[in-house]
């Protein structure tokens, strides 16, 4: 079979009818995307998956497709924006139309949930180093509508905020660490954690929810605290976590202690909102949630103390051995 070129996979793969969206003037096929906005905050987000560090080799291409957006929208969520185009960018070693065809469902199975447009991007080959299968890289840029200076961000954080969290923590974790062999799952509990972390549900009604309801807001995507420490770092402040409310995926209830902390308070890829809010906003969070369709829980509470801490039912302070995700470290 010839192989495809660049322009008849795009064409083929990546090239839809021109979808009505208010944000795009011109689409793919030109040198520019040109897009067009008035009387709105554009949020915007980069981010890159690469084969080996982000996903196996052998990961299924329709969930990869479905990922690589997920992870992009829910930083928009945590802007609090409603999701509108985006830019794909793609080295692949090689041009295979069964991966390509799965990929790309996978993709605008979110896309067109979100209404999100695919509005151009880049497509070029990776190298195959001299004895490797080469590797897969996945870039995507996404733009999304705020009403002008309503975004959330991490820095508003205020001492006194009570700390809430969406949804339950540590599937995602608890999946890959079965994949890399380290736990055993029951059949059921596996299927649940691993489309967890494969098929992320990116929390976008709630961030937008949240708009002028809650002070900070983050996605997680490198674990509980570690994310905590970003709006901790940007709103110069500190938190207390209680360990017992701390909401956990089923399946991580049965495991060992030091594991459901592990996952829930270090895992990553759980794309959860992590929020905080005044204590005279509960019942409004509260409703912002219903009216998402989300379960949010009251985890903690930001501090003066420039310091993040986990305690137990009795106050006591738990030492924490790994904090979350870092990529150089
Ligand atoms: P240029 O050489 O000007 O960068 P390209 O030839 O790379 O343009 O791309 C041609 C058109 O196809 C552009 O409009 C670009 O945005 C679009 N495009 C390329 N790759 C992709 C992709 N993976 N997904 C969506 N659009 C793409
Ligand atoms: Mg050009």
């Amino acid at each position: 079979m010839p192989s495809l070129s660049e322009f008849d996979l795009i064409a083929r793969y990546f090239s839809r009818p021109a979808a009505d969206n208010a944000l795009i003037r011109q689409g793919i096929g030109d040198d520019c995307a040109i897009l067009s906005a008035r009387d709105v905050d554009l949020a915007v987000t980069t981010d890159l998956l690469v084969e080996g560090t982000h996903f196996f080799p052998n990961a299924d291409p329709h969930a990869l497709g479905h990922k690589a957006l997920a992870v992009n929208l829910s930083d928009l969520a945590a802007a609090g924006a409603t999701p509108a185009c985006f830019f794909l960018a793609l080295a692949l070693p090689r041009a295979d139309e069964a991966w390509l065809a799965s990929f790309s469902t996978g993709l605008f199975a979110l896309a067109d949930e979100f209404g999100c447009t695919l509005a151009g991007g880049d497509t070029t080959r990776a190298p195959n180093i001299a004895g490797t299968a080469g590797s897969i890289t996945i870039c995507i840029t996404a733009l999304g509508r705020v009403p002008p200076g309503q975004a959330l961000s991490r820095g508003a954080a205020v001492s006194g905020d009570d700390l809430w969290v969406s949804g339950e923590l540590g599937a995602a974790a608890l999946a890959l660490a079965m994949r890399r062999g380290e736990v055993e799952l029951a059949p059921a509990d596996a299927q649940v954690c691993a489309a967890r972390l494969d098929r992320p549900l990116p929390r976008v009604a709630l961030g937008q929810a949240l708009r002028g309801v809650a002070h900070a807001a983050i996605d997680v995507s490198d674990g509980l605290l570690a994310d905590l420490g970003h709006i901790a770092e940007r709103s110069g402040v500190g938190a207390t976590v209680h360990w017992d409310s701390v909401p956990r995926a089923a399946a991580l209830q049965s495991q060992p202690e030091a594991r459901q902390r592990a996952c829930a308070l270090a895992g990553g890829d759980d794309y959860e909102l992590l929020f905080t809010a005044p204590a005279s906003a509960r019942a409004r969070i509260e409703s912002a949630a219903r009216r998402a369709r989300a379960h949010v829980t009251r985890i903690g509470s930001l501090t003066s103390a420039r310091d993040l801490v986990v305690v137990d039912r009795g106050g006591e302070r738990i030492e924490l051995r790994q904090r979350g995700f870092d990529h150089f470290t």
